[in-house]
């Protein structure tokens, strides 16, 4: 699909609890479709009390309906049903995503939507195949582990790829046999609600997959902090997720799953093989959704004598970026999320030039043909590691460029103090790329490419700051498990 008419899509609001919509609460939030700022709905905002009645609803669901106990094949067939029907209603979840999110629609319907079915999919078939060991033993006794679901997990997702974040939440926990309490981000909180209903089409008993509504300071608090949430799993930023670290140590040592912000550096040697293409790469990791990537690609350090022939090329792959509504044939550079956050790309910026930076490109709002917040893609050169868009996580096009000599310095200068979520390698020297997989600090790294592939079985999550714990592969799903140890003496 390549547009859509926006006044023709129907949105459906409220919290959706034990298979229902309850559309009640005194307070309310107004939200506004990024391409355009138009207030098109608005959502309840929970407060404890809802908070009470999701958890309360997902704890009667665990211990009444069968989820938990029934044989994980089933659960599975169940989860695959689901998968099917999101990827079914692609024409009713792709505009919905696109309408409320910085996703153009082409991408929503293209990878969004179909990412988000083969996630839960992918997590259906691990269903029945971690249930334990059995440890050796002396022969007196029988030793063993048996994985088994937390009950209640609490998911809190950002707004940047509304859909495929909350899937990587809830399908390892689902396939696990949790009931899981979702809170999705106040600023695109619709498009979830139709993965509720799908999921009681499928047959997920009512009750097992929830969504509250809610802004972070009252909605993500409660939940953090109810008691009868076992896990928090979190995707956002670092600061937030420190707050949520924070209230989990306070009502309980609760464990957490922390995906946090990154600053992540591409690394371009001069050997590095097809320029043409590593330069499109590069363009793309920091313009695609506008850079609102958690794993945006957003420093570029290079080989010295390759700096301006490469520039040259990113700033022709900028220059064919065509900045539009999600619902515009052809958008290329997604509007940002909200007037507040272009603002605040606009003033990193101004004080990085104002620092003593060189503006090759941007630093500007760019036109969207409409009244949504655009900013243009944007290069800095003449930077340090001291300059605020070196260092702080923009959340927006803006690349910097730094140029190097020696690889002990790409990989010093690769290096965040705080950020540690990707990095990326371009080289045809296969010593040197393994030697900086190595040395860098970071939870993936990508060499001669940026960005993920379709395979699952690879995780993503930082290190340092940039999180805890994993999404995706064994190791998510695992994490939505916690195991007892059994010992059993044979000779009584
Ligand atoms: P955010 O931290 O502002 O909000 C994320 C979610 O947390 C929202 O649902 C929000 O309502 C909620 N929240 C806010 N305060 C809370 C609190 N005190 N308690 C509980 N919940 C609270 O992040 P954002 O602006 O929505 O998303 C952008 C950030 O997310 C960036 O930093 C980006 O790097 C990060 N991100 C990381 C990954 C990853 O996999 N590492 C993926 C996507 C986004």
């Amino acid at each position: 699909m390549d547009s859509f008419d926006p006044a023709a899509v129907t949105v459906r609001s409220g919290h959706f609890i034990g298979g229902e919509y309850v559309d009640e609460g005194a307070r309310r939030i107004e939200v506004a479709r990024p391409s355009d700022g138009v207030v098109y709905a608005s959502v309840p905002l929970a407060e404890a009390d809802m908070i009470d009645r999701a958890v309360e609803n997902a704890w009667q669901a665990l211990r009444t309906s069968g989820w938990r106990t029934m044989p994980p094949r089933e659960r599975a067939r169940i989860l695959r049903r689901f998968a099917d029907l999101i990827a079914a209603d692609v024409d009713t979840l792709g505009p919905l995503e696109a309408l409320g999110s910085t996703r153009p629609i082409r991408d929503a319907t293209g990878w969004d939507v179909p990412f988000t079915a083969e996630g839960i999919r992918f997590y259906a078939e691990f269903a029945d195949k971690i249930g334990g060991d059995v440890a050796a033993t002396d022969h007196d006794h029988l030793g063993m582990t048996i994985a088994e679901p937390y009950g209640v997990i609490g998911a809190i997702a950002p707004w940047n790829f509304p859909l495929v974040m909350a899937s990587w939440k809830i399908a390892p926990a689902l396939a696990a046999g949790n009931a899981v309490v979702l809170k999705p981000s106040e600023m695109t909180p619709f498009s979830v609600l139709q993965l509720a209903e799908l999921a009681i089409r499928a047959g997920i008993p009512a009750g097992i997959f929830n969504v509250v509504q809610g802004d972070g300071r009252t909605t993500g608090d409660a939940l953090v902090r109810h008691p009868k949430i076992s896990k928090i799993t979190f995707t956002g930023s670092t600061r937030t997720g420190a707050a949520i670290m924070a209230a989990c140590a306070e009502t309980g040592t609760k464990p957490v799953t922390l995906e946090l912000g990154g600053k992540s550096p591409q690394i371009v040697f001069a050997d590095a093989p097809r320029l043409d293409a590593v330069a499109r790469r590069i363009a793309g990791a920091i313009s695609g959704n506008a850079g609102q990537v958690c794993v945006a690609g957003s420093r570029l350090l290079v080989e010295r004598s390759l700096a301006e022939p490469l520039a040259e090329r990113i700033l022709a792959a900028f220059s064919e970026l065509k900045a539009g509504a999600t619902w515009t044939p052809g958008t290329t550079l997604s509007p940002i999320i909200s007037e507040p956050q272009a603002a605040r790309i606009e003033a990193i910026v101004g004080r990085t030039l104002a620092g003593g930076a060189i503006l090759r490109c941007g630093g500007r709002r760019a036109d969207g043909g409409g009244t949504g917040a655009f900013y243009a893609p944007t290069l800095l050169s003449g930077v340090t590691q001291q300059s605020e868009a070196v260092h702080e996580e923009v959340f927006g096009p803006v690349l910097t460029m730094q140029a190097f000599d020696t690889e002990e310095e790409a990989l010093a200068l690769a290096q965040h103090p705080d950020y540690g979520l990707a990095a990326g390698v371009h080289t045809a020297d296969l010593g040197r790329a393994l030697r900086l997989v190595r040395g860098l600090e970071a939870g993936t790294v990508w060499v001669n490419r940026y960005g993920r592939t379709s395979d699952f079985m690879i995780p993503t999550g930082g290190y340092k700051r940039s999180g805890i714990g994993k999404d995706l592969g064994r190791q998510a799903y695992e994490a939505n498990l916690r195991f007892k140890s059994v010992l059993i003496d044979l000779r009584e």
